[in-house]
């Protein structure tokens, strides 16, 4: 994921204080360095880590809670009742801890939290050894542990205050929920903000055709033209969704640089459509990869949102050229590290990077024999060929083994919280049954 693209066979990386030293044929290294420890890579191909632009970390409890329903319906009757119910410290806690296993598992290295409780979420983060940016969530309805968009943005910014600067890995960040949950005022407020204390800004942006009708009604402008009337749109911003952009507003971010998050599995579950990837591709925007939160996916699965990426787009289009292999790859990593802001220091195995690295395992019976490794990366991979994941130098999965993290009690404890939540929400599941 250089920018010449290059694959070494029979190649090593020298890592030293968390960055990459050098990279080179395996003979070289060797003859160059001597390590104090040395992973084997034999069988295996060593990558970037994936970058998992927009989730929802948390929500990882709600998985497989309510499918198959209207977006507004499952927003509105479902998950905002529910979040107001259940979300607190522990319940964050436990799914942030239970989405960073599923996570690491599975080779995301970085990854976009718009969630609540920024605090609890990133000890976790800080604990287990990942790079996250934690963005809570500002709305102008109620959210659990605030009354509306006052207090929520309030301890947001407050959030972004303490911690900016603390921890390298943990970036702190704004959100602004979307332009028809917030209003004109509040998302002033909202980018004024990150540019006073510098940091980046997160928003979901024309998901839906129902948001851009709305949009529309209210303020006679369609989501990106408003923000653009907002004044919001600076590369500091990165959008999530943009599945209904039309061809002004597509050439317009790539004007203003902003980056945008492709969530192909959310998209088509709750039926938003499909956004126009290519043309944003083609137009020069910053686009790269994410799953959403797991109520609407189910799995914080990167691979997953790799391989549809590479094959919805074909299918709108028409074209199988459409959206190839290596561009899906390099949206997964460096594309989604520059979306973020953070290609200075992630996304690519290049001299001075930070080391976010992953092996991925090439033995089983779906990856042999090998022609073209970017090939497989997307068209055959999965999450469990993952063999070890670091980040900044540091071990976090050796021989699909957590290392940070301890997945028996993180599974009792979130079968726990869910048991509490389906008796609640279900009280008579089991005389249904
Ligand atoms: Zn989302």
């Amino acid at each position: 994921m250089n920018d010449a693209q290059s694959v070494i066979k029979n190649g090593a990386v020298a890592i030293k204080n968390g960055k990459i030293i050098a990279v080179d044929k395996i003979g070289k290294i060797q003859s160059s360095y001597k390590a104090n420890r040395m992973i084997p890579g034999e069988g295996m191909v060593l990558m970037p880590g994936l970058v998992n632009g927009h989730s929802h970390s948390a929500m990882v409890l709600f998985r497989g809670l309510a499918d198959d329903l209207a977006l507004q319906d499952w927003l509105q009757n479902y998950i905002f009742p529910a979040e107001a119910k259940f979300v607190d410290d522990n319940f964050v806690r436990v799914g942030e801890q239970l989405a960073c296993w599923e996570m690491i598992r599975g080779g995301t290295t970085t990854f976009v939290d718009m969630y609540f409780k920024p605090d609890v979420a990133s000890q976790v983060v800080n604990e287990c050894g990942l790079r996250a940016i934690i963005a809570p969530s500002s709305i102008d309805f109620p959210s659990p542990g605030f009354q509306g968009w006052d207090d929520a943005f309030a301890a947001a910014v407050d959030f972004v205050k303490r911690s900016k600067g603390k921890n390298p890995r943990i970036i702190p960040a704004i959100a602004a929920h979307a332009p028809y949950t917030v209003s004109p005022e509040n998302l002033k407020q909202a980018i004024e903000a990150a540019r006073q204390y510098d940091v980046p800004l997160t928003i979901h942006l024309a998901e839906t055709k129902t948001e851009v009708e709305d949009v529309q009604k209210r303020y006679n402008a369609t989501p990106v033209q408003h923000l653009e009337n907002l004044g919001f749109l600076e590369p500091r911003v990165f959008a999530a969704h943009v599945v209904w952009p039309n061809e002004s507003e597509i050439a317009l971010m790539a004007k203003r640089g902003i980056g945008v998050i492709h969530n192909p599995d959310s998209n088509l579950k709750l039926a938003s459509a499909f956004a126009p990837i290519p043309a944003m591709l083609k137009a020069g925007i910053k686009v790269g990869l994410g799953t959403d939160g797991a109520a609407s996916n189910n799995v914080l699965d990167m691979w997953k949102a790799i391989r549809l990426t590479a094959l919805i787009h074909k299918g709108t289009t028409l074209d199988p050229t459409a959206v190839p292999a290596n561009t899906v790859l390099r949206m997964a990593t460096v594309g989604g590290a520059e979306a973020l802001g953070l290609a200075d220091k992630i996304g690519a195995i290049k001299v001075g990077l930070q080391a976010d690295l992953i092996q991925v395992e090439l033995n089983e019976p779906h990856l042999i024999p090998i022609y073209n490794i970017i090939s497989h990366l997307v068209y055959a991979a999965n999450a469990q060929d993952v063999d070890t994941v670091i980040v900044d130098g540091k071990v976090l999965m050796q021989k699909r083994k957590m290392l940070t993290l301890d997945p028996e009690r993180i599974r009792l404890e979130a079968t726990s919280i869910a048991d509490r939540i389906d008796a609640e929400l279900r009280p008579n599941k089991d005389a249904q049954l």
